[in-house]
């Protein structure tokens, strides 16, 4: 009798396993690219079920993926911080429903992004106490919005530019302000005439308007998927904090506020928390139902 089950026992197990294999192959994981550069980032496709939704974390943070009805796949973004050590790290991609677990690997390489150099008022690069303390104060207020909850995505098709004109400073440069070392260039900058306008790159809510030192009147909005996009310099802001804007809706105006030697628009965009080039997001997110 012991032996009629165990013999059952394993022609059971044998039926299992292949299947159970079989259903781990049929997980396709691919990169648009093996590797990327500090500041940059590529696609994660994950073939999965919409009810079988995958996990996939990089440098232990998870990364949000979105269904692709098109593609019948779950899609995200992998970035890498402008600052990142170039190196090879860990992507995993987990199925809850299957037990799925899988570990890839992505080289983040360095890149030279070239020099810019600047010359600007002394007044506005060697604060005193109280601009240095101002400086701070933004800093502080900025550097929390990084934190804020991002997961739920707003979105799920390509981003657009904010400003439909020449790019006049490119992102990732290293600067040297008045013959000295500052912090790289973590955004690009669009040619653009006080008073033009400025859309909102794609679904989001207003995270933050404020007047700031550096950046003049900023508008910082957070498209939810772990994205948020920000706007330097604007003339005028024409939404408020907690508002519910929509993608190409004309949120603000070009303009020449704070550190700056001529009207443009500064744009820059953080993914997961990592500065990244903004036009990589336009490309990429082009292809999302490719
Ligand atoms: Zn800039």
């Amino acid at each position: 009798m012991i032996r009629t089950y165990a013999v059952f026992f394993l022609a059971v197990c044998f039926l299992l396993m292949p299947l159970k294999s079989e259903s781990s192959d049929e997980t396709k994981v691919f990169f648009s690219s093996a590797s990327l550069v500090r500041g940059d980032l590529i696609l994660i496709t994950i073939h999965a079920d919409l009810l079988e939704k995958p996990l996939a974390f990089w440098m232990k943070k998870e990364i949000p993926l979105i269904y692709s009805q098109a593609n019948a796949s779950w899609r995200g973004f992998i970035a890498a911080d402008l600052k990142q050590k170039p190196g090879v790290y860990k992507v995993v991609v987990q199925l809850p429903s299957s037990g799925f677990e899988k570990e890839f690997y992505i080289r983040v390489n360095d890149r030279d992004y070239g020099v810019r150099k600047l010359k600007l008022d002394p007044k506005k690069v060697d604060l005193d106490a109280e601009a240095l303390n101002r400086a701070g104060n933004e800093a502080a207020i900025v550097n929390e919005l990084w934190t804020a909850d991002c997961q739920l995505p707003l979105w799920d098709d390509g981003f657009l530019m904010p400003v439909d004109k020449k790019i006049v400073g490119t992102f990732g440069r290293r600067s040297i302000i008045n013959k000295r070392k500052r912090a790289p260039h973590t955004g690009v900058d669009i040619s653009g005439k006080s008073g033009d306008p400025v859309k909102a790159i794609h679904n989001g809510t207003v995270m933050l308007v404020a007047d700031h030192f550096f950046t003049g009147n900023s508008l910082y909005l957070n498209h939810g998927g772990c994205i948020i996009s920000m706007y330097f310099h604007l003339d005028k802001i024409l939404v408020k904090n907690g508002d519910k804007v929509e993608k190409g809706q004309i949120i603000g105006l070009v303009g020449a506020t704070g550190r700056v030697t001529e009207s443009h628009l500064h744009w820059g965009v953080r993914i997961n928390g990592a500065r990244v080039n903004p036009l990589t997001l336009i490309k990429l997110s082009g292809k999302w139902d490719e």
